[in-house]
């Protein structure tokens, strides 16, 4: 009689995966922080709504990830870290926010997984996790190289341009910077060209489609090595049959179950931390978007949680 049934999936209130909600750092492996911030973008907007939509679709995750054997949120101790409050007209105070946030956590030693929100909030967050671990190695999944100088002419901050930024301010070694999955039209040659100039191995879906998957995954594998690994992932990277809810769609991208084994395929690499960005759920009608997001955000969990138990972590 004292039984207490588990909650469904589609009740009670609602945090990533049931984790404890924690505004404030704490002693955790894992904090899961939304950043709903979507005024950067330069096509249709939503992604502000990308973290709760996250979160909901969040609750279908079961505990165990078969792919790669682990119990992400038994082997972790994962707190929901809420929301960054946000400035909708003002990307260089949200930019300060987040920073605000993400320091707080990394100081105390916790790993982040941050939802977006567009693209431009992964600068902040590297800034703070390049200030903990000096110029980082960075896997970033996009169909978009998001190293154009600007947006709208003269106007530096955009989710077109963070990488770019990230360069100048030294928070990446192009060295260990790959690009994976770029496509669709551009405005001409030249965008590919700036991007291979600042130094970044750019890995189009052309070029992925012609290499078997597991040739693709070693050359990551060689070229991020052991060292502090952060991974960036723009949803648009797959493609738009798969995951339709994003600002600025390209056809021909990867499969979801591609996204997924690409992911598996980094197992023991040295990572600091995660993003998934620009899930917009306004353009997600079956929320199929947010879906594979949840579940990359469990595979990214699984990574993290094999790595703890490798080093012997209980
Ligand atoms: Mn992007
Ligand atoms: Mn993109």
């Amino acid at each position: 009689m004292s039984y207490i049934p588990p909650m469904p999936p589609f009740a009670g209130i609602c945090t990533f995966a049931r984790a404890a909600l924690q505004p404030t750092p704490v002693a955790a492996d894992v904090a899961i922080l939304g950043v709903p911030y979507d005024s950067s973008t330069s096509n249709r907007s939503g992604t502000r709504m990308g973290p709760r939509a996250l979160r909901e679709q969040s609750l279908l995750l079961w505990g165990y990830n078969n792919a790669q054997q682990v119990a992400p949120f038994s082997a972790l101790k994962v707190v929901d870290a809420g929301d960054v409050a946000v400035i909708p007209v003002d990307v260089m105070a949200t930019h300060h926010a987040i920073e605000a946030h993400a320091a707080g956590w990394l100081n105390a030693g916790v790993k982040l997984i941050t939802l977006g929100g567009d693209h431009s909030i992964s600068l902040p967050v590297l800034r703070q996790h390049a200030a903990k671990h000096g110029p980082l190695a960075v896997l970033h999944f996009d169909a978009h190289p998001d190293t154009w100088d600007s947006e709208y002419s003269g106007h530096r901050y955009s989710h077109g341009t963070p990488f770019i930024r990230a360069i100048e301010e030294s928070l990446i070694d192009p060295a260990a910077y790959i690009q994976l999955g770029i496509r669709g039209p551009t405005s001409g040659p030249q965008d590919y060209v700036d991007s291979l100039n600042l130094g970044t191995r750019m890995i189009t879906i052309d070029e992925f489609r012609q290499r078997p998957m597991a040739d693709v995954i070693q050359e990551i594998r060689d070229r991020l090595g052991s060292r502090p690994l952060y991974v960036t992932f723009d949803i648009d990277c797959v493609d738009p049959a798969f995951a339709p809810g994003t600002g600025t769609p390209e056809v021909g991208g990867f499969t979801s179950y591609e996204a997924l084994q690409l992911v598996r395929g980094l197992a023991g690499l040295n990572f600091v931390g995660f993003d998934l960005v620009e899930v917009s759920p306004p353009y997600d009608p079956t929320a199929i978007t947010a879906i594979l997001g949840a579940n990359l955000v469990f595979e990214f969990l699984s990574l993290l949680a094999r790595n703890k138990l490798a080093s012997g972590g209980t």
